[in-house]
């Protein structure tokens, strides 16, 4: 018979094996210790949603919306997207929930999958993991800055090394239409060096001509205005605001004039967070303010600002999380078959006190069960062979100090004891 093929991952789809996943929950629970410190709540949303809610939110315009997108007819013909990012889920849940009414300043962090249709390279995938918070109903300085400290912290926190966090105004429904408008003669002027899709995006949507990646595009935009540039008294005032709380708290950043971000509902602050080392894709998280968006949702006129990090470009560059690699402490080996249902009985009863233990199957010599133990990195190996059972006692090995215990462990003690035991033998160091 044929050997069956393997079947690959979906492209830009993958995996996130043990070793890699142990460092991410590593990464979501500092979140949750931390970002429980600043009043937020987790929110879990859905991944599906109605396309609608994206093209809505996000501005048909943008690249996320016109070729990102994951997007499909249901059986019964609604169109329905994975989603891209989370923001307009939680203000979706925010006003569908009722918590527009209820806690109108609501707090909240997310963590999940987000899908997005991209080239795959080194730190971008197809499926990729976000943890975000998002602040609704506060339109004051004070909001931002708070996120951005907690932001700052939460880096500083999981050992995120080598970030920077830049910050910039992208102006309110007052000034920037004036700003767009002035971009717009702008890259009229520049027309022959600008994509095909840059001359639509001049026409329905100028700022978006700012995060276009085409390499041309590019150099031309470098030299455009900057909306840093228009901004109105009421932006100028909010951002001097936010500058004065994080200088306060002395929370480094730098001014980029030319941060846009890719979604049209960005206003006022608008922010990134750069590491170094990561290559092209050099973005670890990003955010700002969304005024207008909970209203453009069908909800109350209700201010936001929020960001979001991606979880395998930070896994990346935290340094704070090797320490959490668990090797098993314990490792226990069975000699003979008839070893196997008190090998079974220890080990279940060492978990059930919390003692992290490996188990191998019976059958070797135990010169290869030792090795075994050995490759797993335990501190002790528990064995069981004939004599031991015949004591009803298990000998210990450590495998650091290459000691026996002979028939240290009484088989039938209780199991706290047992616990014990093994705690101390394990945290004897040589
Ligand atoms: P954005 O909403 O595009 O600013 O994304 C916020 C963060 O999510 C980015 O700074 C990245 O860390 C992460 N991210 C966005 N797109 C991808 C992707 N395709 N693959 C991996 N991470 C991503």
């Amino acid at each position: 018979m044929e050997k069956p093929a393997a079947i690959a991952a979906v492209k830009g789809f993958r995996d996130v094996l043990p070793e890699e996943s142990r460092r991410w929950r590593a990464l979501e629970e500092a979140a949750e210790r931390l970002f429980a410190l600043y009043g937020f709540g987790e929110i879990r949303l859905p991944i599906l949603e109605r396309a609608e809610l994206f093209a809505r939110s996000l501005g048909e315009t943008t690249d996320v919306v016109q070729k990102e997108m994951y997007t499909f007819a249901d059986r019964d013909d609604t169109a329905l997207t994975l989603r891209p990012e989370a923001t307009a889920g939680v203000v979706r849940a925010y006003v569908e929930g009722g918590l527009a009414q209820r806690d109108p300043a609501a707090r909240l962090f997310y963590r999940g999958p987000m899908f997005r249709r991209e080239r795959p390279q080194r730190g971008r995938f197809r499926q990729f993991h976000q943890i975000g918070a998002e602040m609704l109903g506060r339109e004051d300085a004070l909001a931002d800055a708070e996120l951005l400290v907690m932001l700052a912290r939460y880096l500083a926190a999981v050992g995120a090394r080598d970030t920077r966090l830049e910050l910039n105004s992208v102006g309110d429904a007052v000034c920037r239409p004036g700003f767009a408008a002035r971009l717009r003669e702008f890259g009229r002027a520049h027309l022959t060096a600008l994509c095909t899709d840059c001359h639509r995006r001049l026409e329905r949507n100028p700022l978006r001509i700012l995060d276009c990646k085409v390499p041309e595009c590019r150099a031309v935009v470098a030299a455009a205005p900057v909306v840093l540039d228009s901004l109105c008294d009421a932006c100028r005032t909010h951002l001097d605001a936010v500058r004065a709380l994080l200088d306060q708290e002395r929370v480094p950043y730098a001014m980029n004039p030319r941060l846009v971000r890719g979604l049209d509902y960005y206003c006022r602050t608008a922010f990134e967070v750069v590491a170094e080392g990561l290559g092209a894709q050099n973005a670890v998280g990003g955010g700002g303010r969304y005024d207008g968006l909970v209203a453009a949702l069908g909800g109350p006129d209700v201010p936001g600002v929020g960001f979001a990090i991606g979880i395998e470009r930070l896994a990346m560059i935290a340094t704070g999380m090797e320490e959490l690699v668990t090797a098993p402490a314990v490792v226990v080996l069975p000699l003979a078959e008839r070893a196997v249902g008190p090998a079974l009985a220890l080990s279940t009863r060492l978990r059930d006190e919390g003692v992290p233990v490996g188990l191998e199957p019976a059958g070797r010599s135990l010169k290869a069960l030792l090795r075994a133990a050995d490759r797993r990195g335990a501190r002790l190996a528990v064995i069981l062979g004939d004599e031991e059972l015949a004591a009803g006692r298990a000998t210990v090995r450590d495998l650091v100090r290459h000691e026996d215990r002979r028939q240290e462990l009484a088989l039938d003690a209780p199991a706290r004891e047992l616990a014990l035991r093994v705690q101390a033998l394990v945290g004897a160091r040589p």
